[in-house]
């Protein structure tokens, strides 16, 4: 599968899980993950992601519940990194069950660079 956005290719997609609401949101959240074959670095793409966050209505300073879309970054090819604004893999990514349901679907041998295991192994445990 290919397709382009704006940020680079799309080389695989997770059909869309969804989860319950949480914390003192009403809402129900749709999740996905998907593969990006990109040429910017990490931090280009995480402004690229931000401002597809502010097309899409998401105002800054929202609450988890009024969110009408979350984009991050879980995991990339290069490994660690550590910026002020940029930490991956995702600091949280390990214990959250809707961002490894969608993951495990599309990347289930990736490792994770910090505790050495897979999406898999980590979406098992979990
Ligand atoms: P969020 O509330 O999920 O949109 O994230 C808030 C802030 O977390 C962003 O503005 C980023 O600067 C920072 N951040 C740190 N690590 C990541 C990551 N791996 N993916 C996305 N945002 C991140």
């Amino acid at each position: 599968m290919e397709e382009c956005s704006a940020l680079g290719t799309v080389t695989a997609r997770s059909p869309i899980v969804e989860t319950s609401p949480m914390g003192a949101a009403q809402r129900r959240f749709a999740n996905a993950a998907c593969v990006l074959d990109s040429e910017y670095d990490p931090l280009a793409l995480l402004s690229g992601l931000k401002r597809m966050e502010r097309e899409m209505g998401r105002r800054p300073g929202q609450r988890w519940g009024d969110r009408v879309i979350d984009l991050d970054i879980i995991l990339w090819s290069g490994g660690r990194l550590d910026a002020r604004d940029l930490t991956i893999p995702h600091r949280e990514f390990r214990t959250r069950d809707f961002v490894l349901s969608p993951a495990v679907a599309i990347a289930p041998n990736w490792r994770d660079p910090v505790t050495g295991h897979t999406i898999r192994q980590l979406a098992v445990r979990l």
